[in-house]
This record gives structure tokens, C-alpha cells and sequence, in this order.
């Protein structure tokens, strides 16, 4: 049974087998200290239609850290994600209240091209999703859309990305090749490798690895652990034990609602929130 501080739990928590109110749940002080703050929402709230699905939502997201968002599927994590830059947007009937501030930037300020808030903030979705084109297109994509390169210069950048997201020597040899002939996991590093091509500052990953085995999930986590020397990254996941390997910092929403918010190690081992205790030792989710 996890330690835990009492003097920092809430009077009285829901158990999650009742029916909790999102109104019900405590408003998650944030309780680490993060110097260098490359992402912060503050009282974020995002609705489809009239419902609500992130509430009051405020956090702050560390530079060069991989900072994990979990939670029972439905909870808000993606929207929370894909509020960061700017995805919803796209969603028709989806708004946004709140701030969202990235490089201490407010990301919905009317001056932002969320195009180029887009290039600056790299988004990979659960499912691999490379074009079907050749290997090389695919990690080319980005750089012919943003910008001008010579071929010599495009096959640098190329090269680079692919041997960033830890490719280059599975595929070198045959970069001509049709993207969907690859692996579900090369495919998953294929996507990152288009992502880090346009070298962007911050990383968001939905569900990365859920359609991958354990192996090629090993890859993709070890490949995050390098690229956080350089970048920020955000992963949504409903793996607890993948949060506890890749994560320096772990949300936990529930409802729409940020219930805690901590050192990934602390939160696991001695979580502040019956919610959120209730959670990780798998009472529901
Ligand atoms: P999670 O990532 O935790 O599974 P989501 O952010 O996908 O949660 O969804 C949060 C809530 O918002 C859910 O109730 C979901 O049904 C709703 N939702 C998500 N996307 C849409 C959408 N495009 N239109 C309407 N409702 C949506």
C-alpha cells in the first residue's frame, strides 16, 4: 500500500464506484515546482457543443521533459492534447476557454497562425498514419510544404529525421519503397521521423504505442527518452506502467477535471487523491 501524506488529502473524496460529479472532484493543486515552463494552460476549458470535456483545467509542463497525461478513455486527454496546438480547432462546434500558453505565448491569441503554431508543436496520433508514398516522401512531407530545400539539403534533413526516430538503418537501403510496406512500429517511427523533419520544439503523442506490440513499444519509449534531451514532450496514455517508464511528470484527469498532478514517481507511489489512488491500483478506469 502506498504512503501517504495526510495532511494533503482531501476531507472528502467520491469513491469512483458511486457516481462522481465532475463538480464533485477537488481542483488539483499543482504540486511540483518546474523551473523552465514550455507549456501552461490556465483554467482551460474545452466544449463540444454545449458539453463540457476539459474543465478549469491548469497545469504547467516542463522544457525538455515527458510529461504524461492519464486516465479512464473518455476523461479528456486527446482534447487536452490537441488544445495545445490548436487541433480542435478543426473540430466543428469545439471551443475553447481559457489560456493556453506555449513559450509563455497565448497559442489562441488572434495574431497565431495555427499553422504555424502546428509546425513548431508535432502531433502523433495513436494509429501510424504515413502517406501512401515512398519512405522518403513521407519523411520529406513537411519540409516541401514549409519550406525550400535543394534535393541535397532534403536528403540531409531526411536522412537526419530517419536517424532520429531511429530508423535509418532498417530502411536506408530502400527509401523508394512504399511507406505502408513498413511495420506497424516502423510505420509509428516513420510518423515521428515526418514530425522531426520541420524540427519542431514540442511533441505531442495520443496513445502512441496502442496499436503496437511490446517490442516495437520498446523502441518508440526508448526513442522518447532520447529525444526529450532536445524537445518537450506530452503523452496521452491510459498505460499506467508506460507513464511510470517514459513520464518526469504525470496529470491525472478524471472527468474533464484535473484530480492531481505530480513527479510521475510520486504520484504513483504516493498519490495525494483518493481518486487517484483509486485509479492507479485499478478499482476502475
Ligand atoms: P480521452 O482522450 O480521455 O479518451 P477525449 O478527449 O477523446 O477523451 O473525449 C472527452 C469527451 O469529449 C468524451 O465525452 C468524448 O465523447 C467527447 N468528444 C471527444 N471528441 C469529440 C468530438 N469530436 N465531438 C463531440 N464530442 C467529442
Amino acid at each position: 500500500m502506498a504512503w501517504r501524506l495526510p495532511f494533503l488529502r482531501s476531507e472528502k473524496v467520491a469513491s469512483p464506484t458511486e457516481t462522481v460529479s465532475a463538480e464533485a472532484i477537488p481542483a488539483a493543486p499543482s504540486l511540483t515546482t518546474i523551473s523552465d515552463i514550455a507549456i501552461e494552460s490556465r483554467g482551460l476549458s474545452v466544449y463540444y457543443g454545449a458539453k463540457a470535456a476539459i474543465r478549469n483545467v491548469s497545469l504547467q509542463i516542463g522544457r525538455r521533459q515527458t510529461t504524461a497525461i492519464i486516465g479512464p478513455s473518455g476523461c479528456g486527454k486527446s482534447t487536452y492534447l490537441r488544445a495545445i496546438n490548436r487541433m480542435n480547432d478543426t473540430i466543428k462546434g469545439c471551443r475553447t476557454e481559457g489560456q493556453m500558453l506555449v513559450d509563455q505565448e497565448d497559442a489562441y491569441a488572434p495574431n497565431v497562425d495555427p499553422v504555424l503554431l502546428r509546425r513548431k508543436v508535432g502531433l502523433i496520433f495513436q494509429k501510424p498514419n504515413p502517406f501512401p508514398k515512398s519512405i522518403y516522401e513521407n519523411a520529406a512531407f513537411g519540409v516541401r510544404i514549409h519550406y525550400r530545400a535543394t534535393e541535397a539539403e532534403l536528403d540531409q534533413i531526411v536522412e537526419s529525421a530517419l536517424r532520429q526516430a531511429d530508423l535509418w538503418d532498417e530502411v536506408s537501403d530502400r527509401l523508394d519503397e512504399n511507406a505502408l510496406s513498413l511495420s506497424g512500429g516502423q510505420q509509428q517511427r516513420l510518423c515521428i521521423a515526418r514530425a522531426l523533419a520541420i524540427e519542431p520544439d514540442f511533441l505531442l503523442t495520443d496513445e502512441p504505442c496502442s496499436a503496437l506490440d511490446p517490442i516495437a513499444t520498446a523502441r518508440i519509449e526508448d526513442l522518447m527518452f532520447e529525444l526529450k534531451k532536445d524537445m518537450t514532450i506530452v503523452i496521452v496514455t491510459h498505460n499506467m506502467q508506460q507513464a511510470a517508464r517514459v513520464a518526469d511528470h504525470t496529470a491525472f484527469l478524471y472527468l474533464g477535471r484535473l484530480v492531481e498532478y505530480n513527479r510521475t514517481r510520486d504520484l504513483f507511489e504516493r498519490p495525494h487523491e483518493e481518486l487517484t489512488e483509486n485509479y492507479i491500483t485499478g478499482r476502475f478506469g
